[in-house]
C-alpha cells in the first residue's frame, strides 16, 4: 500500500472516470436482475440459445467475471480446481472494493486503520493519521473472499465446476466453438476425477499467474516476483498490538526491491516478503523480515508457509480472438505495493461487461473487437496508476538511503492523505497546489539527503 500520492509531484494527476454505459443492478441477498444493454450490432445471432462463456479460475477475477456474465444473460460456467483454495496472499483490500463489490462486513477479518512504515534503520512512521472514522484497509482470508464471490456467481446463475482445466482446442473456423478439456472432480470416480470436454463461444482466463489459458493462446511471459509468506499464530497479548495495525518494512535485508510486511488476520498475523531480483535468497529475506518484527511476534507458532509468483507487468498478449485474460493471468498487479485483488476482481468484471455488451445480453456472437473494448477501457483507466507505482519503486526502493528518504516523506500528513485516498478509492485525487509545491520541495530535499548519504556510505565501503 505504498503511495501513489506522488502522482501530483510528477505530473500525472488525474481523476479516473469510468464508462457507465452498462448499469449493473445492485445485488441483494437473493434477487439478481439482468443487466440492460442498449447497443446495436451486426454480428450473427446465436439462435435458440444464449452465448456460452467459460471462466477458468475461481479467484477474485474469475468470481467477479462469472457473476457479471450470469447476470448479463450469458450461459456461464466457472471451472475452479480447488473450491477451498487458500491463495497465498496478504489479503489487504481497499475500502472501495467493499462498496463496489458489495462485500458483507463479516468476511472482513480486520479493519486496519494504522500502518507503520519502518525504515532500514528501524525508524517507524505512523501513516494512518489522516483517515476519517469510517475509513480502513480491509484484511480478508482469501479462502473466505474467493468462496464468497464464487457462491454469489452461482446464485446469479453460473454453473460452478470443481475441475482442473487442462487445455483447449481453438476454433477451426469463424464462430465455431472452443473445446475445453478438463478433469471433473465432481464426478463420482474417487480422487482422480473424470476427463471431460465442454464447448463454449468465448473464454475468460482467470487462472492466475501460472495461467494455462495464457499458454494456450501464446500470450507470452512476464517478469515476476516471488512472494513468500508465513502465517504465524501469536499470543492474544501480542495480537492486541496488531488489532488494527499493519506493518511494512523496507531495507536491503528484507528485500532488495520490494518490502516485507506483517498483516493482521482473524487470529494470526501474515509475515512475508517478495523479490524479483533475488529469488534464490527469498528464505533469507523472510528470516530477516521475521527478525525485524521479532519483539512483536516472539513465541509465535508458524501455522502455514506459502509462496507464489506475483506478475510484474501485463503479458504481451491479453486478448486473442474470443479469449481474454484477466487478473494475475493478464499481469495486473501494481509495482511497489504488490496489490492485485482489487485489480483482479475489477478486470474480471470489466471484461465480462464487454462480453455482455458485445453480445447484447447473450443474444449475439462476440468477436475480438468486443473483447478489445475491455482492454482499451482497462488501459485508459489504470495505466497511469501502474506507471506511477513503477516510477516510485525505481526511485525509492533502489537503496537503503533512498528508503530512509521515503519513510521520512511518509511522515508528512499531506503525503499520507494523498496516499490513503489514492489507495482506498483507486482514484488519483486532485491535490492542493500549495501543498503539492511543499511536497515537491520536501521530496527533492529527501532525495538529495539520500544521495549524499549513499555517497558517504560508498566511500566507507571502498
Ligand atoms: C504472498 C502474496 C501476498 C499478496 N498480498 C496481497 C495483498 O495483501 N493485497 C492484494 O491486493 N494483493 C496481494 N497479492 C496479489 C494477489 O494475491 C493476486 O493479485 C490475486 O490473487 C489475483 O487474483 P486472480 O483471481 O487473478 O488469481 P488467483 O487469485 O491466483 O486465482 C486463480 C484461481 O484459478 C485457479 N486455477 C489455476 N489454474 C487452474 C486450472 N488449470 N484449472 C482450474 N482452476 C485453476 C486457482 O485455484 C485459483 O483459485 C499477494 C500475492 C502473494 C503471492
Amino acid at each position: 500500500m505504498v503511495s501513489i500520492a506522488l502522482k501530483s509531484f510528477i505530473g500525472l494527476r488525474q481523476i479516473t472516470s469510468e464508462n457507465k454505459s452498462i448499469v449493473l443492478s445492485k445485488p441483494t441477498t437473493q434477487t439478481y436482475h439482468k443487466i440492460r444493454i442498449n447497443a446495436s450490432k451486426t454480428s450473427p445471432r446465436v439462435n435458440g440459445r444464449n452465448l456460452k462463456v467459460a471462466v477458468v479460475g475461481g479467484g477474485p477475477a474469475g468470481g467477479a467475471a462469472a457473476e457479471t456474465l450470469a447476470k448479463g444473460g450469458i450461459e456461464t460456467i466457472l471451472i475452479e480446481r480447488k473450491l477451498d483454495n487458500c491463495k497465498p496472499c496478504g489479503g489487504a483490500i481497499p475500502l472501495c472494493m467493499v462498496g463496489e463489490f458489495d462485500l458483507p462486513v463479516d468476511i472482513i477479518d480486520r479493519r486496519v486503520t494504522k500502518m507503520k512504515m519502518i525504515s532500514p534503520s528501524n525508524v517507524a512512521v505512523d501513516i494512518g493519521r489522516t483517515l476519517k472514522p469510517h475509513e480502513y484497509i480491509g484484511m480478508v482470508r482469501r479462502e473466505v473472499l474467493d468462496a464468497y464471490l464464487r457462491d454469489r456467481a452461482a446464485t446469479a446463475g453460473a454453473t460452478v465446476i470443481n475441475g482442473l482445466f487442462l487445455k483447449m482446442d481453438l476454433p477451426k473456423s469463424t464462430g465455431s466453438p472452443y473445446v475445453l478439456h478438463f478433469t471433473d472432480y465432481n464426478a463420482k470416480t474417487g480422487g482422480a476425477g473424470e476427463k471431460k470436454t465442454v464447448e463454449v463461444d468465448a473464454v475468460i482466463g482467470a487462472d492466475g499467474a501460472n495461467s494455462r489459458v495464457a499458454k494456450n493462446i501464446n500470450a507470452g511471459e512476464y517478469e515476476y516476483a516471488i512472494a513468500f509468506q508465513e502465517r504465524i499464530k501469536i499470543s492474544d497479548d501480542k495480537m492486541q498490538y496488531y488489532e488494527n495495525l499493519a506493518e511494512m518494512y523496507v531495507g536491503d535485508d528484507v528485500s532488495p526491491d520490494f518490502y516485507g510486511w506483517v498483516f493482521p488476520k482473524c487470529d494470526h498475523v501474515a509475515v512475508g516478503t517478495g523479490t524479483v531480483t533475488h529469488k534464490g535468497d527469498i528464505k533469507k529475506l523472510q528470516i530477516a523480515t521475521r527478525l525485524r518484527a521479532r519483539d512483536k511476534i516472539e513465541g509465535g507458532k508458524i501455522i502455514r508457509v506459502e509462496a507464489h509468483p506475483i506478475p510484474e507487468h501485463p503479458r504481451p498478449r491479453r486478448v486473442l480472438d474470443r479469449v481474454a485474460l484477466v487478473g494475475d493471468a493478464a499481469g495486473y498487479v501494481t509495482k511497489c505495493s504488490g496489490e492485485g485483488i482489487y485489480f483482479a476482481a475489477k478486470s474480471g468484471r470489466m471484461c465480462a461487461e464487454a462480453i455482455v455488451e458485445g453480445s447484447e445480453n447473450g443474444k449475439r456472437m462476440v468477436d475480438e473487437s468486443d473483447l478489445r473494448k475491455y482492454l482499451e477501457k482497462w488501459d485508459k483507466t489504470y495505466w497511469p496508476t501502474y506507471k506511477v507505482l513503477d516510477v516510485l519503486q525505481k526511485v525509492f526502493y533502489r537503496s537503503n538511503p533512498a528508503r530512509e528518504a521515503f519513510v521520512e516523506m511518509c511522515a508528512d500528513e499531506y503525503v499520507q492523505k494523498m496516499t490513503f485516498d489514492s489507495y482506498l478509492y483507486k482514484k488519483v485525487v486532485p491535490g492542493n497546489p500549495l501543498d503539492d509545491l511543499k511536497l515537491a520541495v520536501n521530496t527533492i530535499g529527501s532525495l538529495v539527503r539520500a544521495n549524499a548519504l549513499r555517497r558517504e556510505m560508498e566511500k566507507l565501503s571502498v
